[in-house]
């Protein structure tokens, strides 16, 4: 029953995911149509310097359905199922996960919250609930296993530590609006872990799209989570 991690791959995202953008922002406002553009796009013809400026001044506007063409695919490991039942509530986005039905849990990794990992007498405490856990779930599959479906059932002891796998696809304005969410500092340690690993990566790839991203009170320049607020802006309510 390993302990395990956040661990955040890039599987795929939109091939040139600027001039894309590019094009959807540039096709609102041209009578012809971007199709003819395209080539020279790909080409470089059109700097880079001059698409992001468009996209910039467009998005500065709140015209921002056109960074919707452009999506990343991304497989989280070693999370729990606590961040991936947080991960699903945003709704736009497509997510295939790790299947407790189908996979067999004996032996399940889980992830051990750092303040309890911190704390000797809690990480003690911890471990041997996981390990009874590991053994309801044994005993639970070996009674069941003549009805057929003995992991379904079994399953249902599994803690929200239990690790899964998860593959997520969002389009980059979902993505603007979870690490709105989810690298703030309100949010969850887990999946605020994970969203800062995904952030990286987008940033990455298209700094054009995700240098300014981040928690909202960066783009607002006040936090608007009140009393809640970490402190690294001046709070005000939300509204
Ligand atoms: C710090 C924190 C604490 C939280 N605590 C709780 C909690 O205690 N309990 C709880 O249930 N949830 C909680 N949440 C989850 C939160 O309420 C959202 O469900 C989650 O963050 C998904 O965000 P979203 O709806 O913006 O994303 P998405 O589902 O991806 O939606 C993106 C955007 O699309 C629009 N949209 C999507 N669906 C609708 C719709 N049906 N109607 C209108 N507009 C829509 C909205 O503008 C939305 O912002 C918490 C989230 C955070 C970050």
């Amino acid at each position: 029953m390993p302990e395990t991690s956040v661990s955040v791959t890039l599987l795929a995202h939109t091939p040139d995911p600027l001039a894309l953008v590019y094009a959807a922002f540039r096709q609102c406002y041209f009578a012809g149509s971007v199709a003819d553009m395209w080539p020279r796009l790909l080409k470089g013809e059109i700097s880079r310097q001059k698409q992001a400026e468009l996209v910039d001044r467009v998005m500065a506007s709140g015209h921002t359905s056109p960074i919707e063409h452009v999506s990343f695919t991304f497989a989280l490991s070693g999370v729990s199922r606590a961040l991936t039942h947080q991960l699903v509530r945003h709704r736009i986005a497509s997510y295939s996960q790790q299947s407790q039905r189908y996979v067999d849990a004996t032996d399940f990794d889980y992830v051990i919250p750092p303040k309890i990992a911190a704390n000797p007498e809690a990480k003690k405490l911890f471990t041997a609930c996981m390990a009874q856990v590991g053994e309801a779930y044994t005993a639970l599959k070996q009674l069941l296993e003549e009805g057929g479906s003995a992991k379904e059932d079994a399953r249902f002891v599994l803690p929200q530590a239990a690790a899964s796998r998860i593959v997520v696809t969002m389009n980059c304005r979902s993505l603007l609006n979870f690490f709105e969410h989810r690298t703030c500092m309100r949010a969850q340690w887990e999946i605020r872990d994970a969203a800062g690993k995904m952030l990286a990566i987008c940033r990455d790839v298209l700094p054009e799209i995700f240098t300014a991203a981040g928690p909202r009170c960066e783009r607002l320049g006040y936090c608007p989570e009140g009393s809640f607020s970490c402190g690294r802006f001046p709070a005000r309510d939300a509204g």
